[in-house]
């Protein structure tokens, strides 16, 4: 196929950006409408109509827990992943002020990063630990940055960028032994892989809805038993007091209904999401189109459903318009960095060249992703990295139609 893919509307796109949201679950809707049309209490509320909101809250918390095969008294409902996260990093800091020192990857989303930053612009010394060149961290070199005055560490169980799978059991053995808290962003693994906090010596570990088919705006933090915890917000007895503020009782509860079958449906879903990325990778890398894979080569090392590229010396951004003016909806690396002119911070820390860094894609394979969508997205893939090659090769040619007005 050349750049004469059929332009498709918005409405028909193939979506495969998954990893930056997940379309609602009809079951976790029809479970918030019922919310929102009767059961609509505060759940602190003494009285039945705030009785019957807590006990939806508790449902919900229950759900939460059996997908972390943990006890629902550690899950602190939020506002998202972002929030859960930066509740662990400065929560974990602020139940242990004598400790003054962060452990992080290098390649922990923003969302732990750049909290981790802030703590070290407060006095904190950081030590942030690079990945290997296919984004995977050596649990030993976590362990060998461990201190006697460390607070946290900090090692995701999923790269939202690249997808590789990283040690965590092995890292949450090495800071059991040394008594020092871990934080698992599991944002990227919720719904493609098993989440068990204790088996990963997760001391803190989060996740969010609206990765896998909840609400956006809702997420939550686990807190293994005995762990402290100190809140960012204060004026409220809600979540334990780790968390005030009323709860949003219908985007927990589609949470949960979210959970259970997220839960439920684990290993069929994991199944489907490795073969669909299969098929696409098999596709774009058989065209000889430029494209390389970022993170690792075998599908076992990676999150089920993301396949990520890098097409060195082309340009991210046309590659990705050209992909949404022809019907399939990527990213370039992570959402929020999409539109961003800084190369990845993950793949510079793996050790990409910055041509590289600036032209990756990621598509993230869903529930309902079928294999002909992954291989129209291939072929779309493959058109857009062919286009871009072309026009390279003739810098002085008039300029072409841009797709946007044939
Ligand atoms: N951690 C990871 C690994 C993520 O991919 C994301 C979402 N891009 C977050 C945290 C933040 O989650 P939320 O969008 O719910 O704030």
């Amino acid at each position: 196929m050349g750049s004469t893919a059929p332009k498709r509307p918005a409405a028909e796109q193939i979506y495969l950006d998954h990893a930056s949201t997940a379309p609602l679950r009809p079951e976790a809707l029809v479970a918030m409408i019922a919310v929102y049309g009767g059961t609509w209490g505060n759940a602190s509320s003494v009285h039945a109509t705030g009785r019957r909101a807590r006990a939806l809250v508790e449902r919900a918390r229950g759900q939460v827990a059996r997908l972390l095969a943990a006890d629902p008294a550690g899950v602190v409902f939020t506002s998202g992943g972002t929030e859960a996260n930066n509740l662990a990093v400065f929560g974990a800091a602020g139940a242990a002020p004598a400790r003054r020192h962060i452990v992080v990857s290098a390649i922990e989303h923003h969302s732990v990063l750049e909290a981790c930053l802030a703590l070290g612009r407060t006095g904190y010394a950081v030590t942030p630990v690079p990945p290997d060149g296919d984004g995977r961290v050596d649990p030993d070199r976590v362990a060998g940055a461990l201190r006697h005055d460390t607070a946290l560490a900090a090692l995701m169980l999923a790269n939202n960028e690249v997808g590789t799978i990283q040690p965590v059991a092995a890292v949450g053995r090495a800071c059991r032994a040394a008594g020092i808290p871990l934080l698992v962003d599991a944002v990227a693994a919720a719904g493609r892989l098993p989440l068990a906090a204790g088996a990963l010596g997760a001391a803190y570990l989060t996740i969010s809805a609206h990765k896998l088919g909840g609400p956006q705006g809702v997420g939550a933090l686990y807190v293994a038993p005995g762990r402290g915890l100190a809140p960012l917000f204060h004026g409220g007895a809600q979540e334990r007091r780790w968390r005030p503020g009323t709860e949003n009782v219908a985007a927990i509860v589609g949470f949960g209904v979210a959970a259970e079958l997220a839960a439920l449906e684990l290993p069929a879903t994991a199944a489907h999401l490795a073969a669909l990325a299969a098929l696409l990778t098999e596709a774009v890398l058989a065209a000889d189109c430029g494209a390389l894979v970022t993170g690792p080569l075998d599908p076992a090392a990676r999150v089920p459903g993301l396949v990520s590229f890098a097409f060195p010396g082309m340009d991210g951004d046309a590659l990705l318009v050209y992909l949404d003016l022809h019907g399939v909806a990527a990213a370039s690396g992570a959402a929020c960095t999409s539109g961003s002119v800084l190369p990845s911070h993950v793949l510079a820390a793996m050790g990409l060249p910055p041509a590289a860094c600036r032209a990756a894609l990621r598509l993230t394979l869903g529930r309902e992703s079928a294999p002909a969508d992954a291989l129209r997205a291939a072929e779309a893939v493959v058109a857009a990295a062919r286009q871009q090659a072309g026009l390279g090769r003739r810098p002085l040619a008039p300029t072409p139609q841009s797709a946007r007005s044939r």
